[in-house]
Order: structure tokens, then sequence, then C-alpha cells
């Protein structure tokens, strides 16, 4: 088969590799359905953050299980499955107290923008739907395995309440599915930051109520004239910059809470500035397999839409296109169909 691998910055190619098959007994091997490139792909696409060596990318994914080792019981082949971007044996404590994505067993995923995957502790990480879902349903499923997953988290890491005033920093797929997120759990208010027309509009539709464009010290103050001057009582960082983790920060009420799900990029938070900001801070890399069987049952049930944040579609092989695309910022989010 043929499979994404990144060489060096801005030079990813669609090239043969040895096809994926089982190395431990509760590995699955599925087809994918569909896959993506993931905003997180771009740090070292851009050259931000270094590679050893070609490597093969893709943590996002669902597709039909091909092939199960002994050891697997919870899907079978020919069942159709949605994954994380960390695997978890979903056992252990960690995962026992929800974080999966923190499991004493876990890897990370790479090679999934690829046809075929090897997918370790299959047991743990892949959720099976009951049937084969009908194909406009998913570019939503592919959602649940990282960006809604991640949106999710960071609606609940930052205690997203009913009524609640949200801030959401960040208008990428995650920050937008964060806007939806919050208000599946019911927030009153929602304040999307952004200063995108297509962003905006979408984060609309997920439910956001205000559109904030200023960033940095304006965008912190736009939010203190909306709020009384108090801060907003959840704050989504979805960013992962110095810039948006202070801005998440000081949008925040006093016994607010703050959640950042993007992975940091020479973020350093100061221990006065946070002693005094009195905020709750939460994230991580998101615990999605927590997640996944409620988020596939909205998408399924029809409750929710994620899928849009897919706003091109390319076939696998142009995977170099995708990237150029979300590095340019052309579109949002890229599906690639195999
Ligand atoms: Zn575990």
């Amino acid at each position: 088969m043929r499979g994404t691998v990144l060489y060096s910055p801005g030079d990813v190619r669609f090239e043969d590799q040895e096809d994926p098959r089982i190395q431990a007994p509760t590995d699955a091997i599925i087809r994918t359905s569909a896959t993506c490139v993931c905003r997180s792909d771009l740090w070292p696409y851009r050259g931000l953050q270094p590679i050893n060596g070609p490597t093969p990318m893709g943590h996002e994914y669902c597709g039909v299980v091909e092939e199960v080792g002994r050891d697997v019981k919870s899907v079978q082949p020919g069942q159709f499955v949605v994954g994380s971007f960390a695997t978890s044996d979903n056992t252990c404590p960690n995962c026992r107290y929800g974080y999966q994505s923190s499991c004493v067993h876990r890897e990370f995923m790479n090679r999934a923008q690829a046809p075929m995957l090897r997918v370790p502790l299959a047991d743990g990480t892949l959720v099976a739907t009951a049937d084969h879902p009908p194909a406009d349903l998913v570019p939503s499923l592919l959602a649940t395995s990282d960006v809604l997953g991640t949106g999710w988290f960071a609606a609940d890491a930052a205690s997203v309440k009913p009524g609640a005033t949200v801030v959401v920093v960040g208008d990428g797929a995650v920050g937008l599915l964060g806007v939806l997120s919050a208000r599946q759990m019911g927030a009153e208010r929602i304040i999307a930051m952004s200063r995108h027309e297509a962003r905006q509009r979408l984060a609309r539709e997920f439910g956001a109520t205000d559109i904030v464009a200023e960033r940095g010290d304006e965008g912190v103050q736009r939010i203190l004239d909306m709020t009384q001057g108090i801060g907003a009582d959840s704050v989504l960082e979805c960013v992962g910059t110095q810039q948006s983790m202070m801005q998440a920060i000081h949008c925040t009420r006093r016994g607010g809470h703050v959640s950042y799900v993007g992975v940091p990029h020479e973020v350093e938070l100061h221990g006065t500035e946070l002693f005094y900001s009195h905020v709750h801070l939460h994230g991580g890399p998101a615990p999605v397999r927590r997640y996944l069987p409620l988020l596939i049952d909205l998408v399924l049930q029809g409750k929710i839409n994620p899928g849009k944040v897919f706003d091109l579609v390319l076939p696998l092989e142009q995977v170099a296109a995708g990237y150029r695309a979300m590095d340019e910022r052309r579109a949002i989010k890229v599906l690639l169909q195999p």
C-alpha cells in the first residue's frame, strides 16, 4: 500500500510502505474509511517541531476491521469502528479515572493517513457501531476520533455548566467543536474568538452567540467589557501559544475554569500571575476514548454534525495538497478519502 510520510518541513509524500500486519495478539488491522489532516500535523510540517528523519503521519481514523489478533474480544472483522489518537487498554487506573490518553500502555497513533492501519490495544481503543453507518455520517464519525473528542474535553475540563458564559480561544476545528460541545452542555452565552469570516459563520452555526475578532490584550478587554468586567465562567484554550494561553487566563473570572487542549509550544506560566488569577487550569491530550461512545451516539442520532468542519475533501493520494491548504489556511480541515 501507499501511506503518508513527512520528510522535512513542507515535504509530504504519499509513498510505498509495507502493509500493516498484526504484531501483538491485542492488535487490529482496519481499512480506513476516512482520515484527515490535523492542525497538530502542521507543527512539524512548518518546521516548528523537529522530526527524526522520515515520519509516518496521521492519527485520526475510522474504518472497517479487517483482521484482529487472537486476544481481541470486543471488535471483530467486518465491524465499523472509530478509535482515539491515543491507544488505551481501558483497564489501568488512569483509564478507569477517565484519562485513557494517559493509559500506562498508551501509544500515540501515527500512520493513519493511509488506506490500512494497525491499531494496538484494539479492545480498549476502538469503539464499534452496531451497523455500518451511512456514508454521509462518516465525516462526523471521523471527527469524533480527535477534533470533536478534544473540543468536548475542552468544554468538560473547563467545567461548562448549563447557563454558563463560555469563551473559546482558537477558531480551528477543535475550537469550533468546543463551541458545539459547550452548546450541547447547555452554555447560555458562547463567545468565539475568531478573525476569519468562514470560521465565524461555522462557530455561529455550532452555537456561538457572540464573536470577538480582537486578540491579545484587546481581545481580553472586549471579553471583560461583555461580562461586566468580571470575565467568563469557562474558557477553552484551543491553540497552544503563549498569547492564546494568557488570553484565556485573563478572560476568566475569579474561580472560573480554563481548559487547554492545544499542544503547547513554548508556553510559560508565571507562578505569581497564576496565583493571583484564581483560576482552575485543566488540560492535556484529550481522553477521547472516554467520550467516544457518547459522541458516536450523538452523531448517529443526528443530534450533532461535527463533520461540517471538513471544508475540503481530497483523495488520499493528494495528501500533500491537503497539508498545503491547511498550512495556507485555505481550509479549516481536510478530509482524505482512501
Ligand atoms: Zn490504561
